[in-house]
């Protein structure tokens, strides 16, 4: 490897002189970097793929990239903060924005959502236009480098193994070609597949707890071209049922070069299969046919890729009873969701400014450059970051009788209150609004319990029955289908 020209080196961070390790160089490894680059004045990011700078298809290391990749509207904010215009950059590039609520028809729960403007803006776009943008701008940042091709195959630790400092990595095709990187911290971010666990336990401290939620979800995706899409009265498409009557959903969503992203998913084992006409027949089979007729006046551009996801992962590293120092796990690594919810780049980015403040923190409690106490202080706040959207999607897998996990002992009063909430966001544009809010993490799920809402979905909730909801058009226009 390349070495680092003092003249690179910048002086003035909190830990002058040194470096930081990032395993895996996709979303939470990318945005980890970029907050990192506030602290440290050497960043590398250590990639197993060799990744053109022009990513437009999926790539090994990241397969689900080649399906619909939905950033809530909290994530797009973080990814703004973090990389000023980063949006209009995407703009720019082919992605399309719209009003949530306005440019997007919703089927749930037997009705369609009200149809106005919430406020809540949603960009849509490939994953891998997504993941470009953002490797493009954090590689652009000085003392941040990019390693690919190279795969770290262990942590390395001081003679008392109480510290991590740096890893062992080994150069893809080059055989026998191993080196270390020595590293004051290093944050893995190499996915659900993380060895981390491993790693530790051969280093004496254990795993961490997991926690899991199964749902075996089926995925099926393709991209298709809408033949005119000016004349639909949507922008995108989301079906979804209820517990009660669907296992199935499905989502048309638009992105760059004029195409649409199509998702097809079920729980516990209804897969959609991999042919196209079986494809076509699952679409036809939700809990509403919009999508399916939709997809019969569009043109099938790819093949379907197939994904099959087990279960909801949380590896609980705040509760270790001993914890190494200078070593953070952050993103699917440390957290993986049903995809369905559109949360796992979010949650990263959540996880990342964990990070940031635990390092701020750090550095006002123990000094410049300490480093002991920051690997317990940052997971209790990743921990904290990962709550709400680990009981976001994992309660609405819980009101599935054949979802298997613990189930809360609220839990029967929680899924009494968010069927209310669903039914009175039909009717009521202030409770929608609120909970499309809470939906994208812009508001934490006090703002759903809060007095004054309260009473409202207790009132709408009631008189909009789920029969009579059904049968409720659209506000706006009739999407296709309806
Ligand atoms: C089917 C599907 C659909 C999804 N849809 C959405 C969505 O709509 N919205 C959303 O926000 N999220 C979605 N997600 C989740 C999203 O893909 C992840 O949350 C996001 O990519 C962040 O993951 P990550 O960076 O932690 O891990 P990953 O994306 O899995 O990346 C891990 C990286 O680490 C590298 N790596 C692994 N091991 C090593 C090693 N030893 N050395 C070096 N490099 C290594 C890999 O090559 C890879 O690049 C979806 C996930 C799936 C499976």
């Amino acid at each position: 490897m390349k070495p680092r020209t003092q003249q690179n080196i910048r002086s003035n961070h909190p830990f002058a002189g040194r470096r930081a390790v990032v395993i895996g160089g996709s979303i939470a490894g990318l945005v980890a970097a970029r907050v990192l680059a506030d602290h440290f004045d050497e960043v590398d990011v250590i990639e197993r793929d060799g990744i053109p700078d022009d990513l437009r298809e999926a790539r090994k290391g990241a397969p689900q990239a080649r399906h619909l990749h939905g950033l809530l509207a909290r994530g797009e904010r973080i990814l703004n903060d973090l990389f000023p215009g980063f949006t209009e950059d995407l703009i720019r590039d082919g992605a399309v924005a719209y009003d949530f609520g306005v440019g997007l028809a919703w089927h749930h729960l037997g009705a369609w959502k009200p149809r106005f403007e919430t406020g809540v803006q949603t960009v849509c776009m490939t994953r891998p236009l997504l993941e470009a943008h953002v490797r493009r701008r954090t590689f652009a940042l000085p003392g941040v480098r990019r390693l690919d091709e190279r795969e770290v195959v262990e942590l390395s630790a001081s003679p008392d193994r109480s510290r991590i400092t740096g890893v062992v990595v080994r150069r893809r095709g080059a055989p026998g070609g191993v080196e270390e990187l020595r590293a004051d911290l290093v944050v893995d971010a190499s996915g659900r597949g993380s060895r981390a666990p491993a790693w530790l336990e051969a280093l004496g401290y254990g795993r961490p707890d997991e926690s899991t939620i199964q749902v075996r979800v089926g995925y099926a995706g393709r991209q298709y071209r809408p033949r005119d899409p000016a004349e639909l009265p949507w922008t995108s498409l989301y079906v979804l049922g209820s517990p009660s009557d669907s296992r199935r959903f499905g989502c048309i969503a638009p992105v760059e070069g004029g195409r649409w992203i199509v998702v097809l998913a079920g729980l516990f084992g209804d897969h959609p299969p991999a042919d196209p006409d079986g494809f076509l027949e699952f679409a036809r089979g939700l809990p509403n046919d919009a999508v399916y007729r939709a997809l019969l006046t569009a043109e099938p551009l790819t093949d379907v890729a197939t994904y099959k996801f087990p279960a909801h992962l949380r590896r609980h590293y705040e509760r270790m009873a001993r914890m190494p120092e200078g070593f953070a796990v952050l993103g699917d690594a440390l957290a993986s969701f049903n995809p369905v919810y559109g949360q796992g780049m979010t949650s990263a980015c959540l996880q990342a400014l964990a990070l940031g403040a635990a390092l701020e923190e750090q550095r006002r409690r123990a000094g410049p450059g300490a480093i002991a106490g920051l690997a317990r202080r940052y997971h209790a706040a990743a921990a904290k970051a990962v709550d709400l959207p680990w009981q976001m999607s994992t309660g609405e897998d819980l009101a599935y009788p054949e979802t298997e996990g613990r189930r809360p002992r609220l839990q029967p009063i929680l899924r009494w209150y968010t069927g209310m909430l669903h039914r009175a966001a039909q009717v009521d544009r202030e409770v929608y609004v609120r909970f499309v809010r809470a939906m994208h993490m812009l508001d934490g799920p006090e703002a759903l319990l809060d007095p004054g809402l309260f009473l409202r979905v207790l009132r709408a909730g009631r008189s909009a029955s789920a029969p009579a909801v059904a049968a409720a058009a659209p506000a706006r226009r009739q999407p296709a289908g309806a």
